[in-house]
């Protein structure tokens, strides 16, 4: 297969850990015969420097002419960095949700796996972990309460705030199918998440859900509320196989499954656009306070090139191979510092991005 990927280093430790993505990704090319060809373009800080902007138009559009896009992160020490005397739409972060939006990722998907070798880094009870949790929580990222009508007055000498929270029947039906058909790639359950006891815009979820659902004979659907869901996460976390949830509730439930999993370095994610097309980036910052010390952990932005062979490509037997590395590699007791522990081997980005390149075989 012939895939043009756009790579975004961005700021910070990007540079070093997409340096290892890519490496891994070489080495998939190589063992099972396909073209990965790359094209790097600047976001963030760097085009600040360069361009004056976060994102030029010359950017996104070569993102938007590539197959998938593969990045690392953007943005600097916020306290200290002439990046943030700007406004706020010429900041680092600004190109993100330019990028977003200029690609129509509406799909954000945030997997949370609990390696048994970091299983000490999870905050959860061993009788709570069992036999550990492998979930992916699936939010709509384009609508609801951050895209809608706000505003401050004063009503009688009081102020009031209102924020609005719409969704239509397509936006939910579209991130609906993607959840379906990703849970068909894993466990094929699919739990939605709303609070149908008291708003609209999740009884009209619900019923566009399970309209979907009647599609999908082969994929279990539940639903569950929002609250009752947060409780669930930590209490039984190994129940969760896709987890469909809107913006503000996805924002919240992904931010408590990346916690219990323990490990920032670790955790992938990808935005998917209507089609096959999608971006893919660790769940973690920039690091700024680490970065040009080859101690980041570039295991987030491997994974998430894993998910990029697998939800863009359909490349599901090279994605595991490149997960099965990952795990074979913390079996050895390798780890960069933030995952260290006692009795194992202490590695840098560009080591553990070698020790993972070699566990990529036929
Ligand atoms: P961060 O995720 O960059 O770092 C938080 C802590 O985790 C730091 O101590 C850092 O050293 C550590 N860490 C993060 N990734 C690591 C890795 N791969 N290996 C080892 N340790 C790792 O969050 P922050 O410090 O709040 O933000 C730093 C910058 O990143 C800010 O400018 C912020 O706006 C930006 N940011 C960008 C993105 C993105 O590009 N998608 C996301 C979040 C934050």
């Amino acid at each position: 297969m012939d895939c043009r990927i756009v790579t975004i280093p961005g700021d910070g430790i990007g540079p070093e850990i997409v340096r290892e993505a890519c490496k891994v990704l070489d080495k998939v090319a190589q063992v099972y015969g396909h073209s990965f060809h790359y094209t790097e373009v600047l976001m963030g800080g760097c085009s600040i420097d360069a361009h004056g902007v976060p994102l030029t138009k010359e950017a996104l559009e070569t993102a938007r002419q590539s197959d998938a896009v593969l990045l690392g992160a953007v943005g600097g020490n916020v306290g200290n960095s002439r990046w943030y005397d700007a406004a706020p739409d010429l900041r680092p972060e600004a190109g993100l949700l330019a990028i977003r939006k200029g690609l129509n990722l509406f799909a954000n998907i945030r997997p949370a796996y609990l390696y048994h070798e970091l299983a000490d880094a999870c905050p959860l009870k061993k009788e709570i972990i069992g036999d550990g949790f492998d979930l992916v929580i699936m939010r709509e990222l384009t609508g609801g309460l951050y895209f809608g009508e706000r505003h401050t007055k004063e009503v009688d000498g009081v102020l009031q705030a209102t924020d609005t929270l719409t969704y239509n029947e397509n936006e939910i039906r579209r991130i609906a199918v993607k959840a379906f058909d990703i849970a068909r790639k894993r466990r094929n359950h699919v739990i939605s998440v709303d609070k149908a006891n008291v708003l609209d815009s999740s009884r009209l979820w619900r019923k566009v859900v399970e309209q979907v659902a009647e599609d999908y004979p082969d994929v279990k659907l539940e639903h569950m509320l929002v609250d009752n869901c947060a409780m669930q996460l930590v209490m039984n976390p190994g129940q969760f196989d896709v987890v469909l949830t809107e913006n503000m509730f996805g924002d919240i439930l992904s931010d408590e499954a990346s916690m219990i999993t323990g490990s920032i370095g670790m955790l992938s994610s990808a935005s998917l656009n209507e089609g096959k097309f999608g971006m893919y980036e660790p769940s973690h910052g920039s690091a700024p306070d680490i970065a040009g010390k080859d101690i980041a952990n570039p295991i987030a932005t491997i994974l998430s090139a894993a998910m990029m062979l697998r939800y863009s490509f359909d490349l599901d037997m090279e994605a595991e191979a490149i997960e099965v590395a990952v795990q074979r590699v913390l079996t050895e007791g390798w780890r960069t510092s933030d995952i260290m522990a006692e009795g194992c081997k202490k590695v840098g980005t560009a080591k553990m991005g070698d020790l993972i390149a070699a566990q990529i075989y036929l």
